[in-house]
């Protein structure tokens, strides 16, 4: 399999989205083996503790529904135990979601190097244009990019509340500039995740406050409903305020980060 390294994400992206759409397959890692059965590949990657090759099937799709995507909810997702010493570990492999009757994806690829991710972010762009300009005569789909899996759940679950996750991240840049907010998150210190264990049909929008060093969380927040209905009517309503939305998010890396 692929390691991490400054091309591997990157590298993943182009392949990715041209595969998505042309072929309906899907195999950005090293095939050894086909499943006739299945669009997921059987590859052998070592135990990074003791090196035993392990055979593994990497999930790098998901659609709705699937039940690959509660594995993911759980943190189970691509998660491998080695059968030689009993050592847990994370296939570091790209995963596109993909909702083709919403017309809405998110990518994942593991990164922290932000010129990584916005390279990744123009290739997706400037490939996901071409083929929908060129093709379909569609309007292209709505792509997001996240870097990490906290992110990628947090997009498909507001994508499936039916939440612009636009507002949300706006929303959450609020939270972190209130002066008068007592214990307010600290953009340095603290990150804001959408809240998807929070009653969907509850009175407010919530998020859990996790501390960015240790990865634990620490504090909720939360704004009421009817304030994010507000927010969002603000902002889709009159053409200036859409545009200063776009201005705010340009790319496919929709996240508050951007702002702070
Ligand atoms: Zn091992």
């Amino acid at each position: 399999m692929r390691r991490g390294g400054r091309a591997c994400g990157v590298g993943y992206i182009l392949p990715f989205v041209q595969a998505s759409f042309h072929q309906g397959l899907v195999n950005p890692v090293k095939r050894e083996r086909s499943k006739p059965s299945s669009t997921d590949q059987v590859t052998v990657v070592e135990c990074p503790k003791c090196q035993a090759p392990q055979e593994v099937v990497p999930v790098t799709v998901l659609r709705p529904g699937a039940e690959a995507l509660q594995a993911l909810f759980k943190g189970a997702l691509n998660r491998v135990t080695c059968g030689a010493c009993g050592t847990g570990f994370v296939l570091a492999v790209p995963i596109l979601y993909r909702d083709d009757a919403a017309r809405f994806m998110v990518y994942f690829i593991s990164t922290a190097d932000p010129a990584e991710r916005a390279e990744g972010e123009r290739q997706m762009e400037r490939v996901t244009k071409q083929i929908f300009s060129q093709e379909s005569g569609l309007q292209p789909p709505t792509c997001r990019l996240v870097t990490d899996r906290s992110a990628l759940i947090e997009k498909i679950t507001l994508h499936e509340r039916g939440f612009d996750d636009r507002i949300v991240e706006y929303v959450k840049y609020q939270l972190f500039s209130n002066p008068n907010r007592e214990n307010r998150p600290d953009p340095v210190r603290h990150r804001l995740l959408f809240d998807f264990s929070a009653d969907p049909d509850g009175p407010n929008l919530a998020f859990v406050i996790f501390d960015r060093e240790s990865g634990r969380p620490t504090a909720g927040a939360h704004i009421p409903m009817e304030v994010y209905r507000e927010v969002e009517e603000a902002f889709t309503t009159s053409l200036k305020m859409r545009e200063e939305l776009q201005a705010l998010f340009p790319g496919t890396y929709v996240s508050v980060e951007r702002l702070l």
